[in-house]
């Protein structure tokens, strides 16, 4: 049945600049301060108040264009989009519309189908057209909870207003919950990246909405759209997606009729339900902000904002895996986040260039501890570098792999380097051959029976010469070594 309907979704995504002050005054843009304690006369749209443009706004909305794949304008107009709200004391919001900062996006993301338990198979690039990245600023907040006589009223909280928002919009190009979910976590990383955002869903500084449709296979026109909102996290929206697309169908199945509106998520109930606020009939009667001159960047701006960016996140995972020979899967673990991708390559350089066994202990055994401990890669006790050099004392066979595992935890318990906690446990692999053949002789001394069966070619009995001359060395041994010597001595 859902097979013969095909679901339509374009998305809008929030992000809320890194900047120290607002777009258009120098208030602070700091998250839980004081309510309204940073405000001023243009941020509080007082009369014969004027604003004056933060270019490092300019550049961060910049980064995140780049970052997208977007194409940036010379020249782009601010304008005003008026409307009446609580929350917006001027009474129109200073946002871009027919002349946008930047247009024209084609970004390459992975997407995968999902199993019933959720896991991700059968990664695959997806091309997402980007309509447009603009800028604009955030509007107030109202409050309605926290507060103790929030029954008989609202309170109004300005300290958001005037903050800068990159607004990014998508062409109608996902056909499924999960292409949403995988592209906004895709923009969310590049945000953060590139040092654009935060990209906190959590503290609200990014945002999203989803416009969903559905229409019979084959159809060329659109079916009714819903708009989503409310979508307090990646995986809401995906949830909210599915139960609209859900609704959709049984509706029209039924020969019921649906109506263009906006849709909140209730995430207790999981079901969505129409604002009940009526504001669909937008008439924002956008014009040109007469306060503002003409945006303009020139393009040796954009060349030096491109040279001051980091290497991109798919472009350095293609990098990894060509350079590394890593697995995709390996490759995208590692990229993750930029400071566990620079912790990487760092830990390979100091290992001597084992990059294979450099990601499988970052992967195995590094992210297991960090996880543990609630840090990221850069916060990590084990620097990079030494991490490398543990790698490279198990691969010179100072100590074997297994007592690797237990140096590293030593180390990131106590932030001691790799040599130090090995000196100190007295963990160094004995490899002198002239050590190793007095133990051997030993165990072969010590057991007759087993050398006789084993002469007579029961060959299974050579595990048991190396595990009793490993007990005998106290583990201290190197199992290549002891392999090597034993098949001589026992011939
Ligand atoms: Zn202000």
């Amino acid at each position: 049945m859902t097979n013969d309907w095909e679901t339509i979704i374009g998305l809008e995504v929030h992000a809320q600049l890194s900047t120290e002050s607002k777009i258009f005054c120098g208030c602070s843009t700091r998250f839980g301060d004081e309510p309204n304690s940073n405000t001023c006369p243009v941020c509080l749209g007082l009369p014969g108040a004027l604003p004056v443009l933060n270019w490092r706004a300019v550049e961060l909305g910049m980064r995140a264009a780049l970052a997208l794949g977007l194409h940036i304008n010379e020249r782009s107009i601010f304008a005003r989009k008026n409307y009446f709200y609580p929350d917006l004391p001027k009474g129109y919001q200073i946002s871009q519309f027919d002349q946008p900062f930047s247009a024209d996006g084609v970004l390459e993301i992975m997407t995968a189908d999902r199993d019933e338990a959720g896991h991700a198979h059968d990664w695959r690039p997806m091309t997402v057209r980007i309509t447009r990245l603009h800028l604009e600023e955030d509007a107030g907040k109202n409050v309605h909870e926290g507060l103790p006589d929030v029954d008989r009223y609202s309170y109004v909280d300005l300290n958001r207003a005037g903050t800068p928002l990159a607004e990014i919009v998508t062409e109608p190009d996902f056909r499924t919950s999960w292409q949403a979910y995988d592209y906004v976590n895709h923009v969310r990383r590049a945000l953060q990246w590139v040092g654009a955002s935060e990209a906190d869903m959590e503290k609200g500084n990014l945002r999203c909405e989803a416009n969903v449709s559905v229409r019979r296979r084959g159809d060329k026109t659109f079916g009714t759209k819903v708009e989503l909102k409310n979508l307090n996290s990646v995986r809401f929206m995906q949830k909210a997606i599915d139960f609209e697309v859900e609704r959709h169908i049984k509706t029209l199945e039924s020969g019921g009729r649906l109506t263009q509106e906006t849709r909140l998520w209730d995430n207790r109930l999981t079901e969505t339900r129409p604002m009940s606020l009526k504001e669909e009939a937008h008439d924002y009667r956008y014009f040109p902000e007469p306060d503002l001159p003409p945006l303009v960047v020139t393009n040796e701006f954009v060349d030096d904002v491109l040279k001051s960016m980091p290497e991109l996140p798919d472009v350095r995972r293609k990098r990894f895996m060509e350079q590394y020979s890593l697995s995709f899967a390996d490759a995208s673990q590692l990229n993750a986040e930029r400071s566990l991708a620079d912790y990487y390559e760092t830990a390979v350089e100091a290992s001597g260039g084992n990059a294979r066994a450099t990601a499988n202990w970052i992967r195995s055994e590094l992210l297991r501890e960090l996880e543990n401990a609630g840090v990221t890669a850069a916060k990590s006790p084990v620097p990079a570098l030494e991490l490398g050099r543990l790698v490279s004392m198990i691969d010179e066979g100072k100590i074997s792999g297994k007592q690797g595992k237990d140096v590293l935890v030593a180390m990131f318990a106590s932030g001691q380097s790799a040599a130090a906690v090995v000196e100190e446990k007295g963990l160094v692999q004995v490899s002198d051959t002239g050590e190793i053949d007095r133990v051997i002789d030993e165990v072969i001394a010590a057991s007759p029976r087993q050398l006789e069966q084993y002469r007579a070619g029961k060959e299974t009995l050579f595990g048991f010469f190396v595990g009793q001359v490993m007990k005998a060395s106290k583990g201290k041994a190197n199992p290549k070594v002891v392999n090597e010597r034993l098949k001589e001595k026992l011939k």
